[in-house]
């Protein structure tokens, strides 16, 4: 049947823009979709960072191999389930590597970024370094005319920047990849459109052949002969957050500001999708400021820090990668009052390390008006102004302290980690990620168990074709990223992994063809 398009794409955030690449390069005719005014979705808003195993970038840095990574995604996730399948897991090891070559030869430049290992460097096949990527800069004034539709962190998640006189670099690596494959796919024929939403999808003969877009006001029917879904998560959807995330759940708390609402997880579901992994986020623990959340992974791994729950107790090592961090908070939640719990700092801590919006050493006045943040000069004033009990934050300040001196966390062995070691502070110390908690004035933020985006979602196989609930693809239907049931299931492998799964899904859907059985 003949066709407007090969592929269509929905969403133009990393995943969407690297099928469409990769699609395009192979010769199809591709329309890439995006529902906002501007594209690089929740990818714009990144550190851009990539875990893919045995790149060629790190050949001469750190031994790996795909073996490697098998035996530690083997050791990370244990048995295997609908969406982490073994043939999932080395469909990922396998073209992880093969991705980063391809990414370099398309002018997408990349680098290690190095000392950063992977979540658990000590499990069988862990690395302490050479698994994360990083994109280099880009002048956004390579893009011509869609420098101005490219999501910036500038933006607050929506505007449109003016453009200035002189060189124009991307201010995160998140915007510069989603800009490298922007510039792409715009220069190699991509068609894209964007203020673009689904809202439907066309029944193909036995599966999916094409979307409805609502352009300027017309539902408009677009077939193709494929359809990949990179529509990210449903993190904005507070009605889905509470249908299927561990409750308290609240959009606010998500870092993504990309309005990814899950519109077509519905759609899919009912053209006979299966789900996975509802229940789980890239969870992270946030603090709230300027009307939007903030990652506490900086601050909480520095030393002359602790979080308590309101009873003022310590209950976890602070220094966690984020997910299992951000998933600590809801374990303690389910028996004691730990939403919000209280990050504690001393002044050392706030005059060294940025915390959310605010660089070290500085505080503004409005913050301290807003409640955003608590300033005391003794602890019991602190207790009392975060209503924690005193007794509590007392006794488990003297008992860090204690161990910050003794560079030994009896309880929770923060520091003890290679993870840990590296997010702490390394200049003299005897651990790097301890420190007393003990000089005037002190601090505290409320923690929340944030996200930086929804983890299930639509079910996938190895070639990331969507699935029926009996295991047989649905013909016509891929998805990649926020928009698929994470192989990862509830654990993360590293830095960068939900945007390394995203390309590799993508870079899958992309280049599978339907006669390939
Ligand atoms: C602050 C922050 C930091 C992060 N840091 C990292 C990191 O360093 N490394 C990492 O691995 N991950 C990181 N993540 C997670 C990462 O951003 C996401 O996993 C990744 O961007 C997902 O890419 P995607 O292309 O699937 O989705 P997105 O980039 O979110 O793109 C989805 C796109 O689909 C569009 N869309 C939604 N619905 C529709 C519709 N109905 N019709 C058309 N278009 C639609 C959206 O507008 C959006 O542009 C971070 C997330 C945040 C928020």
């Amino acid at each position: 049947m003949a066709t407007d398009f090969d592929l269509v794409v929905v969403g133009a955030g990393a995943a969407g823009l690297l099928a469409a690449v990769a699609s395009r390069r192979l010769g199809d005719r591709v329309l890439v979709v995006e529902a906002d005014a501007v594209a690089g979705g929740s990818t714009a808003l990144t550190d851009g960072r990539l875990w893919l195993p045995a790149n060629h970038l790190a050949a001469k840095l750190a031994a790996d191999s795909t073996d490697d990574a098998d035996a530690y995604l083997e050791a990370l996730l244990g048995p295997v389930t609908p969406e982490s399948s073994a043939e999932r897991r080395s469909a990922y090891t396998r073209t992880a590597g093969k991705l980063a070559r391809w990414l370099t030869s398309s002018n997408v430049p990349l680098a290690v970024v190095r000392s950063v290992p992977d979540h658990q460097p000590d499990l069988a096949g862990g690395k302490a370094q050479g698994r994360v990527l990083a994109t280099q800069s880009l002048d956004r004034r390579v893009l011509g005319e869609w420098a101005e539709r490219l999501r910036s962190d500038g933006d607050g998640g929506g505007g449109l920047r003016r453009l200035l006189p002189g060189r124009r670099p991307t201010q995160t690596p998140g915007e510069a990849l989603a800009g490298h494959l922007l510039h792409r796919a715009t220069a190699n024929g991509v068609e894209v459109w964007l203020d673009s939403p689904v809202v439907d999808l066309i029944a193909g003969e036995d599966g999916v052949g094409g979307v409805v877009v609502r352009r300027e006001g017309t539902d408009t029917p677009v077939t193709a002969s494929r359809v990949v879904l990179a529509s990210g998560g449903f993190e904005q959807n507070q009605e889905l957050r509470e249908e299927y995330l561990p409750l308290p759940t609240d959009a606010e708390w998500s870092t993504s500001t990309a309005p990814n609402a899950g519109d077509l997880l519905g759609l899919a579901i009912a053209h006979g999708a299966a789900t996975a992994g509802l229940d789980e986020a890239w969870w992270t623990p946030v603090m709230l400021a300027d009307g939007r959340a903030w990652s506490l992974d900086e601050a909480r791994g520095k030393p002359h820090c602790l979080i308590v729950d309101a009873a003022g107790d310590r209950f976890f090592d602070e220094s966690l990668p984020a997910n299992t961090a951000g998933r600590a908070l809801y374990e303690r939640s389910r028996g004691m009052r730990a939403v919000p719990s209280f990050l504690v700092l001393d002044n050392r801590h706030r005059q060294s390390v940025p915390l959310g919006p605010w660089p070290a050493g500085t505080t503004p006045k409005k913050a301290l008006e807003a409640g955003e943040i608590v300033r005391a000069h003794t602890l019991n004033d602190l207790a009392q102004a975060l209503g924690v009990d005193r007794a509590g934050l007392l006794g488990s300040v003297v008992r860090f302290n204690g161990f910050a001196g003794k560079g030994k966390d009896l309880d929770f062995s923060r520091g003890e980690s290679a993870w840990s070691a590296a997010s702490g502070e390394h200049a003299g110390r005897r651990n790097a990620s301890l420190g007393k908690v003990d000089k005037q004035p002190f601090w505290a933020v409320k923690v929340y168990p944030g996200d930086s985006g929804t983890k299930g979602g639509l079910l996938i196989d190895a070639r990331s074709r969507v699935l029926r609930a009996d295991g047989t693809a649905l013909p016509g239907l891929y998805a990649c990223g926020g928009a698929a049931a994470s192989l990862f299931k509830g654990a993360s492998p590293g830095p960068g992994a939900a945007l390394g799964a995203a390309l590799v899904e993508a870079f899958l859907a992309a280049t599978d063809r339907p006669a390939d059985g």
